[in-house]
């Protein structure tokens, strides 16, 4: 199995934010430097390349905290909304979400407020989105890099909300 180097990267971080997280350690603008420049440092990634995968993860908690409770829904609901999802993959997720403290969500709220577009080439967790040009829906049930549309070959999606 031949596996993407930014997917292993993403699924590092994530794990490295979950254990962080466990043990009570403050999520906030520091961590996420000392991932980007550990990235830079350890694994040659381009200041370019890894800025944009630690962005492609805020974004991604940032949305699956809106999702999950700012929208006012139950992870049952949601559940339901998306029987692909992985429950192991989930209940990392909401792991992290549900926690209203140990993560600065004001801070990743505010960098991603104006912008919840996804292209083509980024890493995305579990969720799904739609083409903008077509409406195409992509489900993703683990960590991936999103492809171009199927349908239209478009390369900018929004996550879908649930309602
Ligand atoms: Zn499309």
């Amino acid at each position: 199995m031949t596996q993407n180097p930014l997917i292993k990267s993403y699924q590092d971080i994530f794990n490295r934010l979950s254990k962080a997280v466990s043990q009570g350690e403050k999520i906030s603008l520091k961590f996420w430097e000392d991932v980007e420049s550990q990235l830079i440092q350890l694994e040659h990634y381009t200041e370019q390349d890894a800025s944009r995968l630690v962005q492609s993860i805020q974004r991604d908690l940032s949305e699956t905290r809106q999702v999950l409770f700012d929208a006012g829904q139950a992870i049952e609901h949601w559940l339901e909304w998306d029987m692909q999802v992985v429950e192991e993959e989930l209940s990392n997720w909401v792991k992290i979400v549900a926690d209203p403290s140990t993560v600065d969500w004001l801070f990743l709220k505010q960098q991603w407020e104006q912008s919840t577009q996804y292209q083509t080439g980024d890493s995305i967790g579990i969720g799904k989105i739609h083409c903008i040009r077509c409406g195409q829906l992509i489900t993703f049930s683990h960590t991936s890099i999103i492809p171009e549309c199927p349908h239209c070959q478009g390369k900018d999606f929004q996550r879908e909300p649930i309602f």
